[in-house]
Formats: structure tokens, C-alpha cells, sequence
């Protein structure tokens, strides 16, 4: 079976973990701010970065910590991972699903627009696919109606956009560091921020609200005597889980040079192949967590591959189709997509082999 995704794991992931453990201190600490550290250094920008347990948890607290509940309303792409909209309706807040464009497969600020209300407090775009091709018309959009933006770049680390890398400038980013994306810290997550409030209050929110309980942790003390005055969550990150993710911040450089070769061969096969259209992504930019391609009877295509032993992947059921969160209204655009979409293997450890066997058991069902 050749694997859709998966973790590559090393030698280093294993020894660090070791020597983690052999400490004894396995919660957050000194691991954990040493890859906060090493995160902004690799993007080298000012924002400050908050490690979290999930990707998941970094885009609720971010949207709790603005304050957000009961009658805000949150607009997302509804061609999104359901935890984007988890991560809204957990504060109480409605997402409020909006097309793609079918080109970009990026947020349609033109629709999204149209979907304001006195109650939208916030946009929410996400890098599918690592793309973010579009996101100025999302700032200039929250900018002309007073919106915060949390950008769900989940798949976006090591990412770039117009030359500069995903996560050095923004509102608030979020990464994930689930075991398959672009790095992983086993699960994981961070925030990122330019607004200094919204980072105190992730830092204490992460540890039940308890203030300033990360300057303690780090100097490798505990609060005692703590006051608490905002909700607060369970979703800091821990020292084995920082110690896996420093090491894949290290191959960050190795894993890119292998997934965006994996990705151009893939394009160069499918520039002759009249049933496969690409999505219009920056592809020598971006750090491709997914390879999806948009084609011709994608349900036969799907069992072919299946039926070849390749595993492929549907990203993702549109949101307003699941039962939580259905409109009243259609997104013919997301649903048309959604109809021909598929996702190709796409992960490090991929052979060249392997690859021309996808290659060839796609062209072999067209031919
Ligand atoms: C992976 C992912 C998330 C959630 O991240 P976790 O670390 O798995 O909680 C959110 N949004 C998108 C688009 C994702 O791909």
C-alpha cells in the first residue's frame, strides 16, 4: 500500500525524546520556549509565538482570547477540515461557511463580503493546501469592516507567500504540528501574534488562565500564589512534544527540496493530461503538505487507486454539508469542487518509485 501521508521519523526525533524523558520534567518547559525560539528564528519576524498542544487548540484559543461567543459570527471557507469550525462554534461564536474560488481554492472575498453581518467579528482564511494566494483582499476586506483575521495555516508551515514566509506578518497565524503536516511535534500546534495583548493572553489561557504562569515554567518554577481572571484551557505544549518538534524544524530545509519534488513531477506529468487540472497555487512557494489535484470522474479514479493499493484522500467534505454546521443556502462553487477533488500521496518518505506508480495508475485509468 503506498501511504496517502505520514510522519517521517529519524534517529534525532528518537534520541531527543530519550533524553527528555531520562530528565524527568516532561510538561512545559525549557524544550518548549527553545522551539518558540527556534520558530521565530526560522521565520525571523517580530511576532511571537505561543506552542500549543494542537493545531485546533491554537485556532480556539486564538478566537477566545478576542472574546469571541454566542452571537459573533466567524466567516471560513466551508472547504475547510472541520476543525476550523470546531474551533469557532467551541466559543459559542458561528462560523458561517463561505465559497472558494474555484481557481485558488482560496477563500472568495466577493462572497465572503456579501456574508456580513453587524454580527461578523472575524474572518477566518486558510492556507489549503499550504496556498494562501489571495490573502491581501482578506486584510483589506477586515480592514474596511473593523474584522480581526485568524489565518488557519495548519498546512502553511515553511509556506511562502509574495517571497515572504507564512506566519512572519499577519493578525493572528495558526500552525498545526499533527504528525502529518509540514512538521510535526507528534500533535501540536502555535499561535502567532502581532498584538502583544493577544499573546499575554494565549500564553495564560493555555494554562487555565493562570497568569504568567509561562515566565514561571520557563525559569523551571511553579505558581503558587496565582491569580486567574479569564477562561482558561488545558492546551500547553510539552517538553517530549517540543523536543520531536525542534528536530523537524531542522529538516524543514530537507523536507521541503522533497516534497516540492514530489509535487513538480507530479505537475509535469499532469501539464499533458487533459482529465487532471491543477489548482492555481504559487507551487514553487509553497510547502506542499497535500498534493490535490481536480479530476475527471474522480469517483472512478478514487477506486482505481484504491483498487491498485495507492491510498488517495478527498480534502474535504464542505462543512455546510455536516450536519452542525448546515445553512440554509447552497455554495454551488465548493460543491462543484468537492465533487472533483482528490488528493495524491504526498508525503517525505515517497520513493520515486512509488510516485511513477501513482503516476502510472492514473494515466493507465484515462488511457
Ligand atoms: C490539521 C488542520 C487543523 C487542525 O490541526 P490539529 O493539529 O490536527 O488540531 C486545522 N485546520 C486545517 C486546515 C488543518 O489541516
Amino acid at each position: 500500500m503506498i501511504r496517502l501521508s505520514k510522519s517521517s521519523i529519524s534517529d534525532f526525533e528518537k534520541e531527543a525524546v530519550l533524553q527528555v524523558l531520562d530528565k524527568e520534567y516532561l510538561g512545559m518547559g525549557e524544550e518548549v520556549q527553545r522551539f518558540e525560539t527556534q520558530i521565530q528564528a526560522y521565520l525571523q519576524t517580530d511576532m511571537e509565538v505561543v506552542c500549543v498542544n494542537t493545531g485546533t487548540a491554537a485556532l480556539h484559543l486564538a478566537l477566545s482570547v478576542l472574546g469571541f461567543g454566542a452571537g459573533d459570527e466567524v466567516l471560513v471557507p466551508s472547504l475547510t477540515y472541520v476543525a476550523s469550525f470546531q474551533a469557532i462554534s467551541a466559543t459559542g461564536a458561528t462560523p458561517v461557511p463561505c465559497e472558494v474560488r474555484p481557481d485558488t481554492l482560496f477563500l472568495d472575498v466577493k462572497d465572503a463580503r456579501a456574508r456580513i453581518t453587524e454580527n461578523t467579528k472575524a474572518i477566518m482564511p486558510v492556507h489549503y493546501a499550504s496556498s494562501s494566494k489571495g490573502m491581501e483582499a482578506v486584510y483589506e476586506l477586515a480592514q474596511e469592516f473593523g474584522l480581526r483575521v485568524v489565518e488557519d495555516a495548519a498546512q502553511a508551515f515553511g509556506s511562502r507567500r509574495d517571497g515572504e514566509l507564512v506566519g512572519t506578518k499577519g493578525d493572528i497565524v495558526c500552525f498545526s504540528f499533527d504528525g502529518i503536516k509540514n512538521i510535526t511535534s507528534g500533535e501540536g500546534g502555535a499561535v502567532l501574534s502581532s498584538d502583544p495583548a493577544v499573546v499575554r493572553r494565549v500564553q495564560d489561557a493555555r494554562l487555565l488562565g493562570v497568569e504568567k504562569d509561562t515566565d514561571q515554567r520557563y525559569a523551571g518554577r511553579r505558581s503558587w500564589d496565582f491569580d486567574v481572571r479569564e477562561q482558561g484551557f488545558r492546551y500547553h505544549m510539552s517538553n517530549i512534544m517540543a523536543a520531536i518538534g525542534i528536530v523537524q524544524l531542522g529538516r524543514i530545509e530537507q523536507f521541503k527540496k522533497k516534497r516540492q519534488q514530489i509535487a513538480s513531477r507530479y505537475i509535469a506529468v499532469f501539464a499533458n493530461c487533459e482529465e487532471v487540472t491543477l489548482p492555481d497555487f504559487d507551487f514553487e512557494q509553497i510547502l506542499p503538505h497535500i498534493f490535490v489535484i481536480r479530476a475527471k470522474d474522480r469517483d472512478g479514479l478514487r477506486e482505481h487507486l484504491l483498487a491498485n493499493n495507492i491510498e488517495c484522500g478527498v480534502h474535504y467534505k464542505p462543512n455546510h454539508l455536516l450536519t452542525k454546521y448546515k445553512t440554509g443556502y447552497d455554495l454551488p462553487v465548493t460543491e462543484d469542487v468537492y465533487e472533483s477533488i482528490l488528493t495524491l500521496p504526498c508525503h517525505v518518505d515517497l520513493t520515486t518509485e512509488e510516485q511513477d506508480r501513482v503516476i502510472q495508475t492514473v494515466k493507465g485509468f484515462y488511457a
